[in-house]
């Protein structure tokens, strides 16, 4: 009888040739369980997504009382779902006017795809403009938003019409012209191994926007729901976006993604055709009930208000001659090593000792630390000194 280890490399798709291979059995707040028992401290909330830890009491209620009315039924925008109702209205709520209408989605690249259609039909105009290092999602309209192509010229033929410009750079800016429908960019940039905006370059990016009449699109999947210490990021660069991406923490554990844009810019989806942009599953009841306890909860328990010194805890403790730098945007931290090689041996130490590490998709030396916002002070200098070890052992 083969193993469940023998069954997952038989029949389940790897996305690389060295799987990590953890036996997940079962998960709790800042930890995850394997077979034997061993918990290891989950230092990137599964991946960006577990924000207020795993199985939050809260979430599992509110999915299991969903559970307990009904399931799937149409979803997008049809019939009146009060999960649905009231999650939008607590998002639009927290959000600055005009931004009141959410479309719901299964994830992050749904949200990235949908923002990109609304875009092209509420301005009649095909062309985006992206930024290098940006990452939107897999599916082949947001894959072609992508940087480094490496990544993607193995799928090409992809979208025409993308035109790349540099994060934070002045110069790029005339790219963004008349025949621009949007500029999308992530507010914080993730995959590159975070990089922050200079404050005056994105104001100066929607300045620009609004003078062609383009779009700004704010990809906040990772780094909306708290993370970068402000519930949406770009609170703090002074800017509003038209269309607001969201996924990943939105459902505390649950599958769900939306796309936010003002009821005038989203209304073109309803027309021309009609049910030109449809879901079966995204905005799923329970989803969309696990994602209302989730914000209700970051919201409730005071989580974000301690982002900033847990944050500085963390650059306190991060530091060692072998680290090269050490970049974060509030609790979502990129330790720089000196090479990948250096990285995969750090995470592995990490992984023997019970702590859950990763890297960035377009940055291989740099250690990814994004956990959950409960983690304590102590489970801080506890994950920090399994990091530290593993570099000095290098
Ligand atoms: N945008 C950003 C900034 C992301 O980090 C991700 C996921 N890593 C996505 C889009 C795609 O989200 P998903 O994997 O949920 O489709």
């Amino acid at each position: 009888m083969p193993n469940l280890r023998q069954l997952f490399l038989a029949h389940v798709a790897q996305t690389s040739d060295f799987p990590l291979g953890l036996e997940i059995a079962s998960s709790e707040g800042m930890y995850l369980y394997d077979r034997q028992g061993k918990a290891y401290l989950d230092l990137i909330a599964g991946i960006g997504v577990s924000s207020l830890g795993h199985r939050h009491p809260k979430v599992v209620n509110a999915a299991k009382a969903q559970l307990d009315k009904y399931l799937h039924t149409i979803v997008y925008g049809e019939f009146v779902l009060a999960p649905q109702v009231q999650l939008a209205s607590l998002i639009a709520k927290q959000l600055p006017a005009p931004l009141d209408s959410v479309y719901f989605t299964n994830s992050g690249t749904e949200a990235t795809e949908g923002a990109m259609k609304l875009a092209k039909r509420y301005t009649g105009r095909h062309e985006f403009v992206s930024a290098t290092h940006s990452y939107h999602g897999s599916s082949q309209g947001a894959a072609s938003l992508m940087w480094p192509k490496d990544f993607t010229q193995a799928f090409h033929p992809l979208l025409p019409g993308i035109k790349h410009i540099e994060f934070n750079s002045d110069a790029c800016l005339s790219k963004i012209t008349t025949k621009t429908a949007a500029v999308i960019l992530e507010t914080v940039q993730a995959e590159w191994g975070l990089r922050r905006p200079r404050k005056a370059w994105l104001q100066a990016v929607r300045q620009r926007c609004n003078e062609v009449g383009a779009l700004l699109i704010l990809d906040e999947i990772q780094a909306g729901y708290g993370r970068t210490g402000t519930l949406w990021a770009f609170e703090q660069y002074g800017v509003v976006p038209d269309i607001l991406l969201i996924a990943k923490g939105m459902g505390g554990g649950m599958p769900i993604g939306a796309f936010v844009a003002p009821k005038a810019i989203m209304h073109t989806l309803a027309s021309d055709p009609i049910l030109g942009h449809i879901t079966t599953f995204g905005g799923h009841p329970v989803s969309t009930a696990a994602g209302l306890a989730t914000l209700q909860a970051i919201l409730e328990e005071n989580l974000i208000a301690q982002v900033p010194a847990k944050e500085q805890l963390f650059l306190e403790l991060l530091q060692h001659p072998r680290i090269v730098e050490v970049r974060s945007a509030g609790l979502w931290l990129a330790v720089e090593l000196a090479s990948f090689n250096e990285v995969q041996t750090v995470i592995k130490h990490c992984l023997e000792n019970g702590l859950i590490t990763d890297w960035f998709l377009f940055n291989d030396r740099s250690l990814r630390i994004a956990p959950p916002l409960i983690i304590t002070e102590e489970e801080i200098r506890k994950a920090c000194a399994i990091v530290l070890k593993g570099i000095e052992q290098l």
